[in-house]
């Protein structure tokens, strides 16, 4: 039979293309990492060809007997990993994870309150064009205008005011811990569920260096591929089946899904297995210090005097918000600078950002991919001193010094090798 290279080599020129991509720069997009050599073996395997509508056990389809074992195995250790009573491990997409919880826990028209998109939120917390500002009514907090983090005097005030079915704890772009015992108590108070989004700091909390929101949350839903390492998918999760298991399930198949993707709920057995490993920890642990890192190198006072900062003057997790209001350089500008030095970012909205959506005044900076690629803190000390100087410089920055300095990075730290494609 044809390899991929003799049926498409048009196709095969991007996975190689894509392989010298992520091999020759320094990836720190916040939601992006490098899955283990064992996620992609399960992910590209004959799993792919299986239908398995239904649970284990309950499938609308004959043969299901080994991806029964899988999915038996991913639900195992996700309910381990996290403390949970209950997992879903279907969903294909943390967006479909997101809509699940809506579907389960409230009946369209009634009010979601969570944080506000511009202010870090996700589009699946209300933005009017996803089917949860469509569906539902919405209503948002926002982060205090001068400290930049959520004021939970604030996100109780506009509970009471809006009196939500469901309040929403969880970000894509945030740079420190929510209080999950304070948004209970809220919660509590105006007769709301809590629906805790930890697809960023899922990976975080398997390590045990940030909460676990299970024990505080009705439902918990997640991504697999952030901070968590694992294959692009999404997850779901309760302190137990009995309160919203049923409910649950039956959102994510037939409600919003049809046959799972079984190959990817493999792969997700196997992240999961990883990520309850002592190496995992570590690694987040360097994710962490990394960022610290990066934090303290870029409010150190030639950047600052160049109008670059960080959002909250630091950083708990696995991001960095670099606040260029006051600096020469947008978002945009920024980001496009970074990429000419082999450094991949994306440029974000900073909290009532002057500038439009697609310039924006921000950057968010993530250290995942690179602490699994081996970095510790001599490289994100390098990395940051980097960044510092390019951002600091703007359009005076010496470029290719900068892209000089990534390649040798680059070249200590080999990803994939062996690799073909
Ligand atoms: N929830 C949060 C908080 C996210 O940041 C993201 C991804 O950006 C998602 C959900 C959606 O995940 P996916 O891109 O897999 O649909």
């Amino acid at each position: 039979e044809q390899s991929l290279a003799e049926l498409d080599p048009e196709i095969a020129a991007v996975l190689g293309g894509e392989l010298d991509r992520q091999r020759g720069t320094l990836e720190m997009i916040a939601s992006e990492n490098f899955v283990p050599r064992a996620v992609l073996e399960a992910q590209g395997s004959v799993l792919t060809n299986k239908y398995a509508e239904g649970y284990p056990g309950r499938r609308y389809y004959g043969g299901c007997e080994q991806v029964d074992i899988a999915e038996n195995l991913a639900i195992d250790r996700a309910t381990a990993l996290f403390g949970a009573g209950y997992a879903n491990v279907q969903p294909h997409s943390g967006a479909q994870a997101n809509a699940a919880v809506l579907h389960a826990l409230a009946e369209p028209g009634q009010t979601i309150l969570g944080l506000s998109l511009a202010h870090g939120g996700h589009l699946t917390h209300g933005m009017k064009l996803n089917f949860s500002g469509k569906l539902y009514d919405v209503a948002a907090y926002g982060v205090d205008p001068d400290s930049h983090r959520v004021d939970m005097d604030m996100v109780r005030r506009a509970a009471l005011e809006t009196r939500p079915t469901v309040i929403i704890a969880g970000w894509s772009a945030y740079p420190r811990q929510l209080d999950f015992a304070a948004f209970r108590e809220i919660a509590d108070e105006v007769g709301a569920y809590l629906w805790t989004d930890m697809a960023h700091f899922a990976g975080l909390v398997a390590a045990g260096v940030h909460p676990n929101p299970v024990p505080h949350s009705d439902v918990v839903s997640s991504t697999v591929h952030k901070t968590l390492g694992g294959p692009r998918s999404g997850l779901l999760l309760a302190q137990d089946g009995q309160r919203w298991g049923k409910a649950l399930d039956s959102a994510v198949f037939p409600g919003q899904q049809g046959g799972p993707l079984m190959h990817a709920v493999a792969a997700k057995a196997v992240a999961f297995k990883v990520a309850a490993g002592e190496e995992f920890a570590e690694r987040q642990r360097r994710t962490l210090e990394g960022a610290r890192i990066l934090a303290e190198r870029l409010t150190a006072a030639d950047v600052r005097e160049a109008g670059v900062s960080v959002l909250t003057g630091g950083t708990d997790v696995h991001l960095v918000l670099v606040d260029l209001r006051h600096s020469a350089l947008d978002g945009k500008q920024a980001e496009d600078l970074l990429h000419e030095a082999g450094i991949t970012v994306n440029r974000n909205a900073v909290p009532n950002d002057p500038r439009p959506p697609r310039v924006t005044s921000g950057l968010r900076i993530g250290t995942p991919a690179l602490a699994t690629r081996g970095f510790g803190a001599t490289e994100f000390a390098e990395v940051a001193d980097i960044i510092a100087t390019t951002l600091r410089d703007g359009s005076a920055a010496d470029v290719l010094a900068m892209r000089a300095r990534v390649d040798a990075l680059t070249e200590n730290f080999p990803l994939y090798p062996g690799l073909e494609q």
